[in-house]
């Protein structure tokens, strides 16, 4: 075993958008950095979401207040320091005869989304005018009362996670890709990791070995020993699908006419993509892939309120899926609380720290967590720079 040259203050499992933000943050508080990451750049979840930057209008029904305001508060960040990875779009609601959420609730929702926007940038809301309805991309008419319109951010949520690694890697950061993971032990104030690249394993001390490692958190930390505490946690699929013909007024946010889940259809590098399903996935993360039930539920919904894109001749589908990591309970993952988990092996002074779902948009909120926690293990050290002000650019 190649013992590592360099002793490091944070270890990361996983280059996918927290690992990402965890690294360019340690680096710029000024800590020795090393992130591990077994494929690529944003391979797993990282490349495989529905790319918005946003509050989660949805979450207000269950009443994560707490998580709608942070996630405005983190859009607002990003649209200020990554303009040319994060941008305002459009968001069109349309109300049918049939849809669930009255007009009234969605007025209140709305309202309540600018107030905890701040009133920022991009906050206000209103109505299209009828007469403007057959512009909107295609949408059915049939029955059709209203159709509010707000806006919200889109990015490329690889192109995003990239350029948060390439900032991390400037500020010194050591980027070991591809590095797998294979095992830690703790010892009483560091932890010693063992890691697969180049085909030798290696080793490294590293004071602090945070888990980033998303879908896979759970086997990273059964690597570790002693015995890591794994809460209790579901794996559930989202699955998207690319079409030709994208929407170019925005995006819409349309209900499922089976079963009131909230899916949105948006312009994505040249096509239409809808999404997203919940599926309760139990396999291997690596082998995650779309099912024709999900297929078959996109398409309806399309549709729907979208005919001539579901059945335009000679569409071929194109399909994704990735994986959240929700609190394991009762009840549809579609209501389950969407707030992160982060657990470390002690209270005091924690050697691993493990991160458990989350959102692509709080990533620099998780990030400044993380580090707040993993503080009282860390050496002291001169910060080089500030990420609240560092821009993020393409990679
Ligand atoms: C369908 C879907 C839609 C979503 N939509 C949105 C959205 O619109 N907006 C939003 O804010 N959030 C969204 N999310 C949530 C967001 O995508 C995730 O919270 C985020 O991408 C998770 O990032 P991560 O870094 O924790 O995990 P990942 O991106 O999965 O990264 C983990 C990395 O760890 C690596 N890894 C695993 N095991 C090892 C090992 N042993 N050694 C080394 N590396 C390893 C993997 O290769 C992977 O790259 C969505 C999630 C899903 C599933």
């Amino acid at each position: 075993m190649a013992a590592d040259s360099a002793n490091v203050d944070i270890a990361i499992v996983g280059g996918g958008i927290h690992g990402a933000g965890i690294a360019q943050r340690a680096a710029a508080a000024g800590h020795r950095v090393l992130l591990l990451e077994k494929s690529q750049a944003a391979a797993g979840t990282s490349s495989r979401s529905s790319k918005l930057i946003h509050g989660g209008l949805r979450y207000l029904e269950t009443g994560q207040l707490r998580l709608v305001r942070e996630s405005l508060h983190e859009r607002s960040a990003l649209l200020r320091l990554a303009p040319e990875l994060v941008r305002l779009q459009r968001f069109y609601i349309p109300v049918y005869a049939e849809t669930r959420r009255r007009p009234w609730v969605l007025g209140t929702g709305l309202s309540l989304y600018a107030v905890l926007a701040g009133f920022a940038r991009g906050a206000g809301f209103g109505l299209v005018a009828r007469r403007e309805w057959d512009s909107l991309d295609g949408l059915a008419t049939h029955g059709l009362q209203q159709v509010f319109h707000y806006h919200d951010a889109q990015t490329d949520d690889a192109a995003l996670t990239r350029a948060v690694l390439a900032s991390a890697q400037r500020l010194g950061a050591r980027l070991a890709m591809p590095a797998t993971f294979a095992g830690a032990e703790m010892q009483d104030s560091a932890v010693s990791v063992r890691y697969a690249a180049q085909g030798a394993l290696h080793e490294c001390r590293a004071r602090v070995l945070v888990n980033a490692a998303g879908p896979w958190a759970a086997s990273v930390a059964r690597a570790v020993s002693p015995a890591l505490e794994v809460p209790r946690i579901e794996l559930v699929q989202g699955t998207h699908l690319l079409l030709p013909g994208p929407p170019s007024r925005g995006i819409y946010y349309v209900e499922s006419p089976r079963d009131g889940r909230a899916i949105f259809v948006m312009p994505w590098h040249g096509q239409l993509m809808i999404g997203t399903t919940e599926v309760r996935y139990r396999g291997d993360p690596d082998a995650v892939a779309p099912t024709t039930g999900e297929r078959h539920y996109l398409l309806g919904i399309l549709r729907r309120y979208f005919p001539a894109a579901a059945d335009a001749p000679g569409t071929t589908m194109r399909a994704f899926a990735g994986l959240r990591v929700l609190p394991g309970g009762p009840g549809h993952a579609f209501h389950r609380s969407r707030e992160t988990q982060l657990v470390a092996d002690r209270a005091t002074a924690p050697r691993v720290i493990s991160i458990y779902g989350g959102k692509l948009t709080t990533f620099r909120a998780t990030a400044a967590q993380v580090l707040r926690l993993a503080a009282p293990s860390l050496p002291a050290r001169h910060a080089i720079a500030d990420v609240d002000t560092l821009p993020l650019t393409p990679a």
